[in-house]
Formats: structure tokens, C-alpha cells, sequence
């Protein structure tokens, strides 16, 4: 399965290049040098996307899932706990989709790509 970039419309052949990024539950895959010129251009309509398959995003999502098992599984604060423990399960969600919908699909590096 091969994922066009959203921006040039062409290929993206590795990991290395993909940026995969969402805005609630959409996702779109970017080249790495597109999502780049994408944010700018973002900036300047007020949309924004975040990239999820990036290191600090990585981090962020297991954090948040821990938050999400600790609320789901002790009742703490109740229903609010509960509605927190959902919510904090948003990004290792969006993580986990990105990775099985585009990362899977890639060689990790595929050299002599230009
Ligand atoms: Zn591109």
C-alpha cells in the first residue's frame, strides 16, 4: 500500500520522510520537507495540525494512556474520572491509527530515494 503526500500528491517511499499529522480525527501523511512548508501555510489560515509520529508525541501518548488505566481502573473522581480516563485515551488512539494506517506500510529507510 503506498500513501500519497497530502501537499505534493506524490509518493512517500520510507518512514524516514513521512510526517503523519491530525487535527481531531483525521489524519494526513506529509513528506517530511512538505509538512514543513504545510505548517507555514497553516499558520497563516489559523488550521493546525500536530505530527503524531514524532518522539515527544510518543511520550506524550503512553503518558496519557497511563493517566487513562489509572481513571478507568481505580474510580477515582467518578464519572468526571471516567470521562478523563476517555478523553486521555485520545492520543495513544491517534498514535496506534497512524502508526497501523502509514507507518506499517513503509521500509523504515529506503536510501537513494532522489
Ligand atoms: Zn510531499
Amino acid at each position: 500500500m503506498s500513501h500519497a503526500c497530502q501537499y505534493c500528491k506524490k509518493e512517500i517511499r520510507d518512514r524516514d520522510e513521512l510526517v503523519t499529522a491530525s487535527k481531531w480525527l483525521s489524519i494526513r501523511p506529509y513528506h517530511y520537507r512538505c509538512y514543513e512548508l504545510a505548517v507555514q501555510e497553516i499558520e497563516t489560515i489559523g488550521n493546525n495540525e500536530k505530527p503524531l509520529n514524532n518522539l515527544p508525541n510518543t511520550i506524550i501518548s503512553v503518558v496519557m494512556m497511563i493517566v487513562a488505566v489509572y481513571f478507568l481502573s481505580t474510580g477515582a473522581l467518578g464519572s468526571v474520572g471516567d470521562l478523563l480516563g476517555v478523553l486521555s485515551l485520545y492520543p495513544i488512539t491517534m498514535r496506534l491509527i497512524s502508526y497501523f494506517r502509514y507507518e506499517r506500510s513503509l521500509p523504515a529507510f529506503m536510501e537513494n530515494k532522489r
